[in-house]
């Protein structure tokens, strides 16, 4: 099993962006968390990366297909097109929120299955 932080992460203690300036929360109310890059919260995610691909893309279905939706709806910008009109994937970094298989619209294009037991996205790591 292989362990990966999310690209583009700086360190995992990397300090978080400075609080916005906020009036003092009311007693009784939860206080609201300072403002936080992208890349700082994904700083927070690893990823336990299986041998076996649980999203397995077929670039030969994905040629047919006009739309592309993949490439823009996938939170993680794991779906890249090529330039022979196919599409190159990567499931290793995958937040496995399943919006890729929903929004496809080509029959047999995504194959997707959780990763296998002890692998996958790990969520608030730290
Ligand atoms: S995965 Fe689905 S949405 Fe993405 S290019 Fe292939 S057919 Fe189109
Ligand atoms: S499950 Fe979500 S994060 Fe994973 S490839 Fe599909 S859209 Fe991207």
């Amino acid at each position: 099993m292989i362990l990966r932080r999310r690209r583009g992460a700086a360190t995992i203690d990397a300090p978080a962006a400075p609080a916005a300036a906020t009036a003092p929360a009311r007693p009784g109310t939860p206080e609201r968390w300072g403002e936080v890059s992208f890349e700082d919260r994904m700083a927070t995610v690893d990823f336990r990366v299986s041998e076996r691909p649980h999203i397995v893309v077929d670039s030969d279905v994905c040629r047919s297909c006009t739309t592309r939706d993949c490439v823009t709806a996938c939170p993680a910008n794991l779906f890249a097109p090529t330039a022979d009109g196919g599409i190159l994937f990567n499931y290793e970094q995958c937040f496995e929120c399943g919006t890729c298989y929903q929004i496809c619209n080509r029959e047999g294009a995504i194959t997707w299955t959780y990763p296998d037991g002890g692998h996958g996205v790990i969520f608030r790591h730290g």
